[in-house]
């Protein structure tokens, strides 16, 4: 990411912080005036066939639009808790990357998604592909997951889940929609959204892959040493494999054999004598 540094230098200034609350406000000023009738859903979403006649407004006008209309109080908490968790998942992200690097992160997932609806739109000509908000806003939770993994979200306000968990659950999701899209342009639709966030996130997301796989390798590394051995320590857990020069003794205590090294048998008496 020398680029972006580079970038970041000269064009710093120009950042915009806090872009996705202006983003929210705007969706709840535009849901507003929906509601009283000053604006027509229809003609503000992300329609590609319209777009491609000339309707080119709709590039700007999906951005700040709700991503559908509630009809049940349940939609409605849903599209609530959307909005909370675009703004608070790109507050967390933005506080890690700064102002000017999340700016770029999400013109970039913007350009692609829009790029990759149009082409979609040119390879698949019916029906017309549609894309809302959550495009850019499912790169941003990605992200979010990517940095805090351990986080918990509370699932309908009473069940705990780790952040991770619903990443790769949506994860699978997305990747079972492209598998049984219908055409090659819905697999556009699916996959250029989430470019900016390979593009961005690829090498701490293979780190942490990575030292997941190493913490399982020790892990099971260190439960087949403990199996094997005969004799293991209740102090400090070592064995006769992991330290072959130690003595192990046992004594009872309360009715129990508890294993002692050499060691610990000497820092016991020498805590007893002291
Ligand atoms: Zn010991």
């Amino acid at each position: 990411m020398k680029l972006l540094e580079t970038l970041e230098k000269r064009f710093g200034f120009l950042a915009v912080p806090n872009v996705v609350l202006s983003i929210v406000i705007a969706q709840l000023f535009i849901y507003a005036a929906i509601l009283v009738g000053q604006v027509d859903y229809a003609s503000v979403i992300f329609d590609a066939q319209a777009i491609l006649r000339g309707e080119w407004w709709r590039l700007i006008t999906f951005l700040i639009a709700p991503p559908y209309l509630a009809v049940t109080p349940f939609q409605a908490l849903f599209l609530a808790f959307y909005w909370y968790i675009f703004w608070m998942t790109s507050q967390a992200v933005e506080s890690v990357w700064g102002a000017f690097r999340f700016n770029v992160f999400l013109l970039l997932g913007l350009f692609f998604s829009i790029f990759g609806v149009l082409l979609g739109q040119l390879i698949s000509p019916a029906p017309s592909l549609g894309m809302t908000s959550l495009a850019i806003s499912m790169s941003v939770f990605f992200a979010f997951a990517t940095y805090n993994p351990n986080i918990q979200f509370l699932l309908l306000f009473v069940i705990p889940v780790k952040v991770k968990w619903l990443a790769w659950f949506a994860g699978g999701f997305m990747a079972l929609s492209f598998l049984f899209a219908p055409s090659m342009g819905y697999r556009l639709l699916i996959l250029a959204p989430l470019l900016n966030y390979l593009i961005f996130c690829r090498s701490e997301l293979t780190q942490s892959l990575q030292n997941r796989q190493r913490q399982a390798q020790f892990k099971a590394a260190k439960q087949a040493e403990q199996a094997e051995a005969l004799h293991t320590c209740t102090e400090c857990g070592a064995t006769e494999k992991s330290h072959p020069e130690r003595d192990f003794r046992y004594k009872v205590v309360s009715n129990d054999a508890i294993c002692l090294c050499e060691e610990c048998r000497l820092s016991e008496s020498d805590a007893v004598t002291s």
